[in-house]
């Protein structure tokens, strides 16, 4: 009957239609009058349900010769599953559960609350150079916790990993002996759960707390300043850590730079193992779309993963969400996926206002003390190279044009250079306070100059 239908849909459909999402699609199981079809991914699944089953089902009616109920659904794995990855799919950022503090005698207490995002494993986390140290660390933690790198504190800018490590730790743990206590907490959570106790009482929140076996507190930036919780944070520190327990601390910055951090908890932070993620390059971008897209079931063609990954460069969060519209939109529109399809959604993810490649060229020309000319030309020379390299991360951010094109602009360099200096000024913005400041002045710079001109 399937191979009837899809003759049939063959002729009924556009060719793109027919060979991105149904052919992929298999007809398993018909029963009574059921037929069910799976689709390799989520998004074949929606976008078939959207669109195309009224279309599906006069097919297989006719064929049939009388109507059948049609369910879609998606390849491997059960219902529960199959909503959550479309769930994930179809969100830009998928909460993470965090724990709930719950009061002993509350009847909620007996039950076991499961803190972790599942998706947060060691191997779904691609390792680049810019995580190497972070992950060697979190896997060592994760296998003898409370040994060597006690505590550990993961630092990095936002969305690079850092709760997916700390997390995949927690998971490891809880795979090896399922009733080892794990908590996972937000610094904000937890500060929320000790303002709480202060009224109500202190000691269930310290027998909470004080009884983990490893204890994973995220974002402790936000400690900044909270000096009754730094108190009870460094007795709850102390205690674990006498106890041989593991701390796993994450921050978006290096503890000596949270301003207000009494410095016993400084470090105390630092006693352990600082382990920072740096921005990944462009190998592992693609490499962690690739990856993402495996789990989707998803084929991608390497130039379309090329170009996500050379437009998202700072933040995985970001990269992972543009990979998702793109995925959204060509299933809504029944599109093959190609660069050309996809780059109506991928928005620039910092807001474009409209300066012209000359003027950001005498922005920078001006502010380095070099020349058009030599900005456009090979030399190698420190000061006009750097200028060179700001000049195209900064066109990268103010234009449209294409790296090909910016390439051009700067005397016709290879796209490739183009990607790597934004790459190098993107992670230096986030890693050096001058290099920040320069860019900081330059844009200024650019929006007063485009402004005038509006
Ligand atoms: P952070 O806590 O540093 O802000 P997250 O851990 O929340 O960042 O990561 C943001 C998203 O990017 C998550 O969905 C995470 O799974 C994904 N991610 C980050 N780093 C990697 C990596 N190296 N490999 C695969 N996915 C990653
Ligand atoms: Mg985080």
């Amino acid at each position: 009957l399937w191979s009837q239908v899809l003759e049939r849909l063959q002729l009924e459909l556009s060719r793109p239609t027919f060979e991105t999402w149904i052919k992929t699609a298999s007809a398993e199981r018909l029963e009574d009058n059921c037929l069910v079809i799976r689709t390799p991914n989520p998004f074949a699944r929606n976008w078939l349900q959207k669109h195309y089953i009224r279309t599906i089902a006069n097919v297989v009616q006719d064929i049939a010769g009388h109507p059948l109920e049609i369910y879609i659904t998606v390849k491997g794995g059960d219902e529960d599953s199959e909503l959550e990855e479309q769930q994930a799919a179809w969100e830009l950022e998928v909460p993470t559960p965090v724990t709930e503090f719950i009061p002993k005698n509350s009847p909620k207490a007996t039950q076991k609350t499961n803190d972790l995002n599942p998706k947060y494993v060691f191997s779904r986390f691609v390792v680049g150079v810019n995580s190497r140290m972070a992950h060697a660390a979190s896997l060592a933690v994760a296998e003898s916790p409370g040994r060597e790198f006690n505590p550990l504190f993961l630092c990095g800018g936002v969305g690079l990993g850092k709760t997916h490590l700390m997390q995949a730790i927690g998971n490891y743990r809880l795979d090896i002996n399922p009733n080892s206590k794990i908590f996972y907490v937000s610094t904000e959570k937890f500060i929320n759960d000790f303002i709480t106790a202060i009224s109500k009482g202190m000691q269930n929140f310290r027998e909470h707390y004080r009884t983990a076996d490893v204890l994973l507190v995220d974002d402790i930036q936000f400690i900044e300043g909270k000096e009754g919780f730094q108190e009870e944070f460094f007795h709850t520190f102390n205690t674990l850590h006498e106890a041989g327990k593991q701390v796993v601390i994450a921050s978006d910055r290096p503890p000596k730079q949270i301003p207000q951090l009494q410095e016993r908890l400084c470090s105390r932070f630092s006693m352990g193992l600082i382990a920072d993620i740096q921005t990944p390059d462009l190998e592992t971008r693609m490499a962690i779309l690739q990856k993402k897209a495996e789990y989707e079931n998803i084929r991608l063609p390497r130039d379309v993963i090329e170009y996500i990954a050379s437009n998202y460069t700072s933040n995985i969060r970001e990269l992972e969400g543009a990979l998702i519209r793109a995925l959204a939109y060509i299933s809504i529109w029944g599109l093959s996926m190609t660069v050309e399809n996809i780059t109506p959604v991928l928005e620039p993810p910092i807001e474009k206002i409209a300066a012209t490649p000359e003027a950001i060229m005498t922005i920078v020309a001006d502010a380095f003390k070099v020349s058009h000319e030599e900005m456009k030309s090979a030399s190698r020379r420190k000061e006009i190279s750097w200028a060179r390299q700001i000049g195209m991360y900064l066109m990268r951010q103010y234009t449209d044009l294409s790296l090909p094109r910016i390439g051009e602009e700067f005397g016709g360099k290879d796209h490739t250079t183009v990607i790597y200096s934004c790459d190098k000024i993107t992670q230096l913005r986030e890693t050096d306070k001058e290099v920040a400041k320069t860019l900081q002045q330059l844009c200024d710079r650019i929006q007063i100059n485009t402004r005038k001109r509006n």
